[in-house]
């Protein structure tokens, strides 16, 4: 069965000795809060290795935020996933909407950096999702299967058997406005379906497939509790160990 993942994205907020206590504090409750779900936290870069060694022997995870589709050489101010990898990270998370709507990246950007991450032995965290205008055109399920296809080019069924997917529809990050469970469901199991018919039912049923967009303590439950949401991906409640930690804690245990 697909264990839950509660991952945090920091984005850019914390100084050092903000990320250090947040990471404290997560490994202090991880282990009473998250006996049903996987937890993650990807803080801003500078702080990975510090965050690493903060989180000591808790089962806190380790991400980044965004990885180059390179390997190294000359691309100033980009961070390779052998780095990300050599500062203890699992995870990277790719695609984010503030990565596709502020910097400018594409499907194809997205796609490359996917390779470069599987290649790089971490698991990615593939974001996708619509935004408000497109969700009232009716185009939701459209822009997601282009996403999706055009992230995920030239991979098989086994290259991506590790992968992880979150569904964050734009309108509702950071907004406060959070996708009903039945919107968010009725839009995972559209992503089931679709993983099946490119790849395998059995990618389809193993994949995990995030919620992100203003997952918080109290809508954390209802959401994590449908069938096809297999976690979530948290922003700004990610900021604070108490909501983090309860949002880890409302996971349904795998069954
Ligand atoms: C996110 O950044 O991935 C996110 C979902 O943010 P928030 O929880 O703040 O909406």
């Amino acid at each position: 069965m697909r264990r839950p993942l509660v991952a945090g994205n920091w984005k850019m907020n914390t100084i050092s000795a903000e990320a250090l206590q947040l990471a404290r504090e997560v490994a202090a409750g991880a282990a009473a809060a998250a006996a049903n779900a996987d937890l993650l936290v990807c803080p801003p870069a500078p702080w990975l290795v510090s965050v690493r060694e903060t989180l000591g022997g808790s089962n806190v995870l380790l991400g980044a935020q965004d990885a180059c589709y390179e390997k190294s050489g000359a691309f100033t101010g980009e961070i390779s996933v052998a780095m990300l990898a050599d500062a203890g990270c699992s995870h990277v998370i790719l695609g984010h909407s503030e990565r596709r709507h502020i910097m400018g990246e594409t499907n194809e950007t997205v796609c490359r950096k996917v390779k470069a991450v599987l290649e790089g032995g971490l698991v990615p965290i593939l974001c996708v999702g619509e935004q408000l205008e497109e969700r009232e055109a009716g185009q939701t399920e459209t822009v997601l299967d282009d996403q999706m296809a055009g992230s995920l080019t030239g991979f098989t069924a086994e290259d991506l058997s590790s992968l992880v997917i979150a569904y964050e529809p734009v309108w509702a990050i950071g907004t406060g406005k959070t996708a009903s469970p039945e919107q968010a469901q009725a839009v995972h199991a559209h992503l089931r379906k679709w993983l099946a018919g490119q790849y395998t039912q059995e990618l389809a049923d193993q994949l995990r497939i995030l919620y992100g967009g203003s997952v918080k303590p109290d809508n954390a439950a209802e959401l994590l509790g449908q069938p096809d949401i297999d976690g979530a991906l948290v922003g700004g409640a990610s900021l604070k160990a108490d909501s983090f930690l309860a949002i880890a804690a409302a996971a349904p245990a795998a069954g």
